[in-house]
């Protein structure tokens, strides 16, 4: 696989995600840190997009719910490079019924190279990184080397 760069920019389009046992303690989270959240875009699926609306009082671009294609939705997004971030509480204790879509999100997260929050400590530490408010060049596969190599 040949690589390439993206710039991930200042403001920095950020998607929320959380499980339903895991809601509150992103609810929770975000209410703590609303000052540097509400100085980038926000996306999430349905249900937990709709809760931070209301907790938070910020706009958020609201998916279709996870179970219902909300998580693929998310993951098309990355792939097209138009997430930069992902906060993704998913539930390590319960299982879901749309667990092949959470697998692909993670999936096409690692292949696209953002950064991933799957807990509080995480997300606190990208939340605080220098990166947060900073344009910053990661690394992607070189998807028209790829389609090159592949129709020669
Ligand atoms: P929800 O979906 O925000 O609509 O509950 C979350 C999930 O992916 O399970």
């Amino acid at each position: 696989m040949h690589y390439t760069t993206r710039e991930l920019p200042k403001l920095k389009r950020i998607a929320l995600v959380a499980h339903d046992h895991m809601k509150q303690e992103l609810l929770g989270w975000s209410e703590r840190r609303i000052d540097i959240l509400k100085t980038h875009q926000l996306y999430a699926t349905g249900t937990t997009g709709s809760l931070l609306q209301k907790t938070l009082g910020l706009p958020v671009k609201c998916l279709l719910s996870g179970p219902m294609g909300g998580d693929q939705q998310l993951g098309a997004k990355i792939a097209e490079g138009e997430v930069d971030l992902l906060i993704f509480f998913w539930d390590p204790m319960n299982a879901v019924p749309h667990d092949p879509d959470v697998k692909a999100l993670l999936r096409l997260a690692a292949v696209w190279n953002i950064p991933i929050a799957t807990n509080i400590s995480t997300a606190d530490f990208i939340i605080d990184s220098m990166h947060i408010d900073k344009t910053y060049h990661t690394r992607i596969p070189d998807y028209q080397g790829y389609l090159v190599e592949r129709t020669k």
